[in-house]
């Protein structure tokens, strides 16, 4: 693992909004599925009390210090066509209604004056984010109704190709389209953030020198484990230079080549990974949460991730797990807000 530079970990502790004694903020979590969960469920599930049905509800997350959580928007393939943006729609509807609940408890992230408030209020952050274009049915009108309903970070694809780019999953490896390129630059215009997970490698190439910040919100490292959704060497690299984020994730599958063998210790050489490619201060959590059946044992909801911290405080100094917990996570939205 390469030593922290002094430089960088003053810089660290002169923007450190986590250290006051108020804050609780431990954890921010690029990644969860709970609106697409709310949404796919017959009857109405609970965010405010501990169950059954979803992993992030607000007293596991709380009991973990997380203070930021990233809420994906996500439509699956199945939905008919004409249907994507009215299924995002009601995921939206969902983040209003059930997430935020007038902002007693959990606020929206809006902008950098969210987040200065944030770190004194003991409240949550919710930032929105579209996991897939496929809902703005390749009008940039879309984007912007979006924006204006909160949503601030964008993932181009899922696994498949929509009108925007080709996901992982395409074979034929294919870029951003023409109207792709114009979502990326009314993106820009808006400052939003875009998110390169579940993107083809081409598109990923084509958007990195892009003047936007962007993130791989929940993807792990290929050199550690082969599965197409992990990031290159060169990807990673190129995601250092750009300063993005990097959530590593716990998605089973993305965490060990046999994902029945997949460990916090596997995830763990994720890190090293990232570490060993000079990009400690890329590294964040997305957990996926709520997208995944199968789980890395010990990794099973929110409420584990106060667990886990103390497995990371095992291995790592103090002032780093802090920044991979929150404070990379926070201080890249701060910045890009
Ligand atoms: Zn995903």
């Amino acid at each position: 693992m390469k030593d922290c530079d002094e430089t960088c970990l003053s810089r660290i502790d002169r923007f450190s909004f986590m250290s006051g004694r108020r804050s609780r903020m431990k954890w921010m979590d690029g990644h969860c599925d709970v609106l697409y969960k709310m949404w796919k469920s017959e009857s109405p599930i609970s965010f405010y009390e501990c169950n059954e049905s979803l992993d992030v509800t607000y007293p596991a997350a709380h009991s973990s210090g997380v203070g930021i959580q990233v809420f994906a928007v996500f439509v699956p393939p199945e939905v008919p066509r004409s249907q994507f943006l009215h299924a995002a729609l009601k995921q939206v509807d969902l983040f209003h209604e059930r997430i935020l609940l007038h902002g007693k408890k959990v606020v929206p992230l809006l902008s950098r004056e969210d987040l200065i408030r944030l770190k004194s209020s003991g409240r949550m952050g919710a930032l929105l984010s579209l996991e897939g274009a496929d809902p703005l049915q390749g009008d940039t009108a879309h984007l912007r109704l979006l924006y204006r309903l909160g949503m601030r970070q964008v993932g181009l694809t899922w696994n498949h190709a929509n009108e925007v780019a080709d996901g992982i999953e395409e074979e034929r490896n294919g870029g951003l389209t023409r109207f792709g390129r114009s979502l990326v630059k009314e993106m820009k215009r808006l400052n939003m953030v875009l998110d390169v997970s579940h993107l083809s490698v081409r598109g990923f190439w084509e958007v990195i020198e892009e003047d936007l910040p962007v993130i791989a919100s929940h993807s792990n490292c290929r050199a550690v484990c082969s599965h197409v959704r992990n990031l290159g060497d060169e990807q990673i690299r190129a995601l250092i230079r750009r300063e993005g984020l990097i959530g590593v994730t716990f998605v089973p599958k993305f965490v060990h080549d046999d994902p029945d063998q997949a460990s916090i210790e596997g995830v763990l050489r994720h890190i090293d990974h990232i570490c060993a490619l000079g990009g400690e201060k890329c590294i964040a959590f997305g957990s996926d949460f709520d997208g995944i059946d199968q789980k890395v044992p010990g990794l099973e909801d929110t409420g584990a991730l106060d667990g886990f911290r103390e497995i990371l405080l095992q291995r790592y100094p103090e002032p780093l797990v802090r920044r991979w917990t929150v404070e990379n996570g926070f201080q890249f939205y701060f910045k890009h807000l």
